[in-house]
């Protein structure tokens, strides 16, 4: 059964993080032993260091992957150039930081500021089903509907039907955003733990006004570049699935298998933010917790008991892959332990 995602589904993956069962098979190609080829990836966005949220969700992600003998690949997403600038070394630290926590991938980091001219072909292997934007965000946020949890608005589809000669004079008070013609769709996705969610398409942004390709483009264009096959994510991007799966189909690819995790929060039920605390490694290791004693939390929390290698944690998994978590998020389990920690006091 198909259903519309709401916030239930998000609440739901935050009490009980992702963890599915089993792992469904269909869709994918056996591999040469008879495993399951999966490929996924983990994809960190330079502008600020990992915290413990981002650092769980990527084990969560190795550790299925590499629990059925997949690709674990790495990308960084790099493409909003003054975030990235202000933010000089987050991505070499970042790596770092996966790596002393034991989790490698295979082959090179991709960079997605090296792959503009990937995301301009697929632009323009869209042209046919797009049309120029001149909406400022003020405007669609007042002719649309309350954003999804992910921060997008469904775009109303103001500008779809412009004449030429509107579109000319509108080019003159400020460039266009180039969006993609959904024609009200709704895709479905499969989720690990959740099953079909379906989701409704807008008309969203491929293209933004300052010429910068949008995130919904880039990652799915790389996901095909890739061959991946699962995408082990925060939760928080469920919603935009369903997007990001459709657009794969207009172009001619097959949408990856998706992993929804819960999120880390604090114990107001909020998002893990810096603000919380010590929530970094570097803070961490300020405080005498060594990579090992992070991995103990991180795995405990994923329903594995306290492991301090990945190698351990990976020997701890079930066949059909990792217990469910049940509880209250990560902090239910450890959050006695570390109070002090996180709170940064
Ligand atoms: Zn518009």
């Amino acid at each position: 059964m198909s259903r519309l995602i709401n916030r239930s589904d998000l609440a739901f993956l935050t009490e009980h993080p992702f963890l599915p069962r089993r792992l469904p098979h269909r869709g994918l190609d056996p591999g040469h032993n008879g495993c399951v080829s999966v490929t996924d990836r983990y994809a960190p966005s330079p502008t600020a260091q990992l915290h413990l949220g981002n650092l769980r969700t990527a084990l969560a992600g190795w550790l299925l992957t590499r629990r059925s003998g997949g690709r674990w690949l790495m990308r960084v997403e790099d493409l909003d150039e003054a975030r990235v600038r202000a933010a000089e070394g987050v991505a070499e630290q970042q790596l770092e930081d996966l790596r002393g926590l034991g989790l490698d991938w295979d082959g090179d980091v991709v960079w997605q500021s090296q792959r503009l001219e990937a995301y301009a072909t697929a632009v323009a292997a869209l042209s046919g089903r797009t049309y120029e934007c001149f909406c400022t965000r003020r405007e669609i946020a007042e002719a649309s509907s309350a954003p999804h949890d992910d921060g997008h608005r469904p775009y109303p589809g103001t500008c779809a039907r412009l004449s030429s000669a509107e579109a000319a004079r509108r080019r003159e008070d400020r460039p266009a955003a180039i969006r993609v013609r959904a024609e009200g769709a709704a895709f479905t996705v499969t989720d690990l733990q959740l099953g079909e969610v379906t989701g409704l398409v807008d008309d969203f942004v491929l293209v933004r006004g300052d010429g910068a390709y949008s995130y919904n483009l880039a990652v799915t264009v790389d996901d095909l570049a890739q061959g991946v096959t699962q995408v082990t994510r925060g939760a928080d991007l469920l919603s935009s699935s369903p997007r990001q799966a459709w657009l794969a189909t207009q172009l001619g690819g097959t949408p990856p298998r998706y992993a929804h995790v819960g999120l880390v929060t604090n114990p107001d039920g909020a998002r893990l933010a810096k603000r919380d605390g010590s929530v970094t490694l570097a803070d961490l290791a300020e405080r005498r917790w060594d990579s090992r004693r992070v991995l103990s939390a991180l795995t405990a929390s994923l329903g594995l008991g306290p492991q301090e290698t990945t190698t351990a944690a990976l020997e701890a998994m079930p066949e059909d892959g990792l217990p469910p978590a049940g509880g209250a998020f990560w902090l239910g389990a450890v959050w006695d332990d570390t109070e002090g920690v996180l709170r940064g006091q």
